[in-house]
């Protein structure tokens, strides 16, 4: 190698940073420059000469390069090599080598000059990237969502397993390149998605919509198998689109079985006749059931966050407030309370009020509990009514009845309270209540023009709160009267039917009538039943002792008061002037010649002259004098408040009445009568001593002449009277 070539080589490469080294065609260094001999770790002197060999840690590395050696016919015949480089002080490293031909001027081969490059950080960084690049993947894969990016032309850039495994079916689709539509196509055509009835045009239509929008918004996605896919597509930086699938099949599920379990929850919660509300620390409203936002008298929404307590009167508030603060501190509070509801209903309430303690043991709102005991409370009351009203001595059976009918009346709550008495068919108002006095007893109606038919049928107790929303409607009482609420019972008297005992209003009822407004009822019946019945006895016996004492007191024969009950009702005349000192005579009268009569005309005629006498005489007497037939023939009359003078007079009268009208055809003797008059004078007590006084007068008036009127004189009384 000629002298000037080196020259011409080191001029030409001397200072490049490049390390450069050529070579003659028996690949003989003849020529490193300085970088090269800092890459080489060795002087020029030291490679100069010797063959390249020693500087391939791989062996077979040098021997492959030997078909650069090979008729290279070109200069631009340049080739890359990646060879490991072993250094003059043993290390190693990468190397990049670029080699070009050298030729003569006759197009001969004469060497070859090789540019190396240590790329031992060009590796590393490309190792780093490929590492950077795998861990993606990786990263990718190891996401349960499915990933895939399409680039701003809409085209497949890259996407994980869990997106190719998510469309199985249009997996031969999905291959970077491919177009989002195609792969939609493709997979409508293997049946990828549950199009809900559209068809595939409507279908891919509004799927592209959302594709292409792009804005983050989630959507979901039905399968052909019935998976449910939750899809977010964004728009990356460079206009692509990224979007991130997720199988929300079992969320769907769990969602679905929490709302169903939820619907249940509130299903039973709407249909507790209670008011369940949770509240937080403030006292607002998280949630309200039904009966809850009735009472409060809005809607579940509009009650939402807002404050109940504060809807209630400010007292009740207070008492609210209260409780609250106990459950606050953890307290299960229970108290009996009336509420004034903005339903404008009154109600005495069960309230209930617990902590709701979160895991950490902190109160973190309020379960509260309104149960409505009005008509526990009001049934309690009206029973324990009841029990006075009968129980009570003071309390005739009528003023009972009328009790029970205003303690229903109120009980209820309705103006109208009758009990009937039906009789073939036809009903009667025996006793009633009624605000204006409108139902009064007598009134009679055809009992099927009433609501008592149904009872009567039904053979025990009956109720509407609301007749216009039941059977009732149908009934012709309902067109007669227009009664909206109704409740009633049989009576039973004896165990036979006797009519009903019932309470009515023109309105609809607030509340449906409770099972114990029911048994209410049938106490009520069951109770008036047994009164009557007890009430009927009581007359029955009544009546027989009226009789009896009847019997026992008037004379069969004249039906006047017999000797015993004349003398009876004497005392007590004699007690009354007494107190009264009022003026009163005794008469004692006796039929004149009596013996005759019967003698001559029978005991028959006898006896008929005696009926008429007395009828004669207690007929023209005032009913406050007492008459009665004291012995056969003998009658006492006592003549009230009369002066003596008067008493003659009448004495005189009823001697003329009997001449008169107490004559017989078939006896032919006149009928008279004497009688002896006794004033009673202050010193009488007894009527025994006026009857003696009156008797005594009556012999005078035997003894002289009979057929007069003889009135008592103290000369007539033997010594003692
Ligand atoms: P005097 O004018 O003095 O009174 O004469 P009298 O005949 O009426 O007097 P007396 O007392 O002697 O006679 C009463 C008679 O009345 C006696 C009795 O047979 C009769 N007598 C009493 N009770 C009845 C009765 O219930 N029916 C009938 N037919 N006669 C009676
Ligand atoms: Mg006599
Ligand atoms: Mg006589």
């Amino acid at each position: 190698m000629a002298e000037s070539i080196i020259l011409d080589l080191q001029q030409s490469f001397g200072d490049l940073n490049e390390a450069v080294l050529v070579t003659n065609s028996n690949r003989t260094i003849i020529f490193v420059n300085k970088a090269a001999e800092q890459l080489l770790k060795a002087n020029s002197s030291a490679l100069v000469g010797t063959t390249t060999k020693r500087f391939f840690a791989d062996p077979e590395q040098f021997e492959a390069m030997a078909d650069l050696y090979e008729k290279p016919s070109d200069s631009r015949h340049r080739k890359a090599h990646a060879i490991d480089l072993l250094k003059g002080d043993g290390t190693k490293c990468p190397a990049e080598v670029v080699s070009a031909p050298l030729f003569t001027s006759s197009h001969e081969l004469s060497g070859l000059l090789f540019i190396a490059r240590d790329v031992t950080e060009r590796i590393a960084l490309e190792t780093k990237l490929s590492d950077i690049a795998l861990t993606l993947e990786d990263a990718l894969d190891a996401i349960s969502e499915g990933f895939a990016l399409y680039d701003t032309e809409d085209r497949l850039v890259l996407c994980n397993d869990n997106y190719r495994d998510i469309y199985a079916h249009s997996a031969p689709a999905i291959f970077p390149g491919n177009r989002f539509e195609d792969i939609l196509q493709y997979g409508l055509t293997k049946n990828q998605y549950d199009t809900g009835g559209k068809t595939n045009e409507e279908w891919i239509a509004e799927r592209l919509k959302q594709h292409e929008a792009s804005d983050g918004q989630v959507i979901e996605q039905q399968l052909d198998d019935g998976r449910w896919l939750r899809i977010s597509e964004t728009r990356t930086l460079s206009g692509g689109i990224a979007g991130i699938r997720a199988d929300i099949t079992e969320l769907k599920k769990a969602r679905a079985e929490a709302e169903k379990a939820f619907k249940n929850l509130s299903l039973i919660a709407d249909n507790l006749y209670s008011s369940i509300t949770e509240v937080d620390l403030d006292g607002r409203c998280v949630f309200i059931n039904k009966t809850g936002s009735e009472w409060f008298a809005g809607t579940d929404e509009g009650l939402i966050g807002t404050r109940l307590r504060d809807k209630l009167p400010w007292k009740e508030r207070e008492q609210v407030r209260t409780m609250f603060q106990r459950a606050i501190k953890g307290e299960n509070v229970s108290e009996e309370v009336r509420f004034h509801f903005p339903d404008g209903v009154t109600r005495e309430c069960e309230f209930q009020c617990n902590p709701r303690i979160d895991d950490n043991g902190e109160v973190h709102g309020l379960v509260v509990l309104i149960n409505d005991i009005t008509d526990r409370k009001k049934t309690e009351r009206t029973l324990a009514e009841l029990y006075a009203i009968t129980s009570t001595q003071e309390l005739s059976h009528e003023d009972k009845i009328s009790e029970i009918l205003r303690l229903g009346s109120e009980h209820f709550e309705l103006p109208f309270a009758i009990i009937s008495h039906v009789i073939d068919q036809r009903y009667t108002i025996t006793h009633a209540h009624s605000p204006g006095g409108e139902l009064v007893p007598g009134t009679s109606f055809d009992l099927k023009d009433t609501y008592c038919t149904l009872t009567l049928q039904a053979e025990g107790p009956l109720a509407t709160a609301s007749a216009a929303h039941s059977e009732f409607a149908k009934h012709p009482c309902y067109e007669l009267f227009a009664l909206e609420t109704y409740i009633g019972a049989p009576l039973l008297v004896d165990g036979l039917v006797h009519g009903t005992i019932n309470f009515s209003a023109p309105d609809s009822r607030k509340r449906p009538f409770s099972p114990a407004d029911v048994q209410i009822v049938r106490q009520f019946a069951d109770w008036i039943g047994h009164e009557i019945a007890r009430q009927r006895d009581h007359e029955a016996l009544m009546n027989a002792k009226i009789n009896l004492e009847r019997v026992a007191s008037i004379d069969d024969l004249t039906q006047v008061l017999n000797r015993r009950a004349f003398l009876e009702r004497a005392n007590t005349e004699i007690q009354r002037f007494r107190r009264t000192k009022r003026p009163l005579t005794a008469v004692m009268i006796d039929i004149d010649k009596f013996k005759a009569i019967n003698d001559n005309n029978g005991h028959a005629a006898g006896d008929a002259v005696l009926k008429r006498f007395a009828d004669i005489i207690n007929g023209a007497l005032r009913a406050v004098d007492v008459f009665g037939r004291v012995g056969g023939e003998e009658f006492c009359l006592i003549l009230h408040n009369t002066e003596i003078e008067d008493a003659l007079m009448v004495s005189e009268r009823l001697r003329q009445k009997i001449i008169e009208q107490c004559q017989f055809e078939e006896i032919d003797q006149l009928i008279t009568c004497s009688m002896g008059l006794a004033p009673a004078a202050r010193e009488e007590i007894e009527f025994s001593t006026l009857m003696q006084k009156a008797d005594m007068a009556l012999y005078e008036a035997k003894t002289t002449g009979r057929n007069k009127c003889i009135v008592y004189k103290d000369e007539m009384a033997p010594a003692g009277l």
